[in-house]
């Protein structure tokens, strides 16, 4: 076996809230140069990294195998021709046509997707084979991103943005969210939760204290410090930790009442603390799905691709979208589904 008989090497690009990822990945899922980054501000700042991105990438892959193909992991709306952001809280673009922007730019097609999506499609492909037909895939980052894989089918509803269930509002009356509603589970389990949950905690739990986070300006403590103290056993950062946990199970519990999933995959940067609180979120998830102990529970674990399952996942849209492509050009199909849409007809990669 070699990759040259796998397809193309492709580029995936993760553009997260917060930071971005990207890499240069061949058809077995491996991440070959890649480049990490912060995520600018700007629309301008972030094409003109992405541009500047794929350069670097391009130029460091050997002249007899270039890079084929861009995907853009994107945690927003992104149409259902997979071609424009239509929204991203976190991101500057709105109803942008990303990919006819960056592809003269680039000289390279550009394949966008949910990044939730993304980072499924990389678990469905690139993790343990044959792990179920019906999956939801949360991603815990700067926001929540989400996927639901029903059937082995990658679900997105009537227009292209479900699922949200990072707007599950899970407390009642609780933290106001970008969205417009109060108490979001990912106000409540995310980066930014953790952050906000160790503000709230600072002024209001004194007997958590004192805590490494209290040497922190407090507008300035960010969900990687809460990970980082709480792994060193910080109480309070544990208690935030906790808080995170319940939240998460209580809000799987919801998902699972609607849908019965077989396996819930936890993604996303926060993902990489898993140890520090999904068994706590895999008990209260048991507490709380209807008929618990009268039904098999969906099995639940992180990501086994931690923060790279976006990016590969965004690469390996970006390939099987040049292939649709290719196979377009001989039938005459429907150009508007430039990617996979049924897990059952992929080669899972292994
Ligand atoms: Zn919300």
């Amino acid at each position: 076996m070699t990759d040259t008989h796998r397809g193309p090497v492709t580029i995936g690009i993760d553009v997260g809230g917060t930071n971005l990822r990207a890499g240069t990945v061949d058809a077995a899922g491996r991440v070959h140069a890649r480049i990490d980054t912060d995520t600018p501000r700007a629309a301008e700042d972030l094409e003109d990294l992405l541009v500047d991105t794929v350069a670097a990438l391009s130029a460091a892959q050997p002249a007899d195998r270039p890079v084929a193909a861009v995907g853009l992991a994107v945690a927003g709306f992104v149409s259902r021709e997979r071609d424009r952001v239509r929204f991203a809280p976190h991101l500057p673009w709105r109803d942008t046509a990303v990919a006819d922007l960056l592809t003269p730019r680039t000289g390279l097609p550009v394949f966008l997707e949910h990044d939730a999506n993304s980072a499924a499609w990389a678990e469905l492909v690139f993790g343990p084979a044959g792990e179920g037909e019906n999956v939801a895939v949360v991603a815990l980052g700067t926001g929540v991103g989400a996927a639901l894989l029903i059937d082995g089918r990658m679900y997105r509803g009537s227009t292209g943005v479900a699922p949200e269930l990072g707007h599950l509002p899970v407390v009642p009356d609780g933290r106001v969210c970008p969205c417009g509603k109060r108490g979001c589970l990912e106000r409540y389990c995310s980066g930014t939760a953790l952050a906000a949950t160790a503000r709230e905690m600072l002024a209001d739990r004194p007997e958590l204290l004192p805590s490494v986070l209290g040497e922190i300006p407090v507008e300035q403590i960010g969900g990687v410090d809460v990970a980082r103290a709480a792994a060193d056993g910080d109480r309070l950062a544990r208690a935030v930790m906790a808080d995170m946990a319940h939240w998460l199970g209580v809000g799987l519990s919801i998902v699972a009442d609607v849908f019965d999933p077989d396996l819930i995959v936890v993604a996303g940067g926060v993902s990489a603390s898993a140890a520090l609180f999904l068994d706590d979120a895999r008990r209260v998830y048991a507490g709380r799905v209807t008929g618990a102990g009268h039904r098999r529970l969906a099995r639940i674990r992180r990501s086994e691709l931690g923060l790279d399952a976006a990016l590969i996942g965004a690469a390996e849209v970006a390939r099987r979208g040049l292939r649709t492509a290719a196979e377009q050009q001989g039938t005459g199909a429907d150009p508007a589904d430039p990617g996979p849409t049924d897990a059952r007809n992929l080669d899972r990669g292994r």
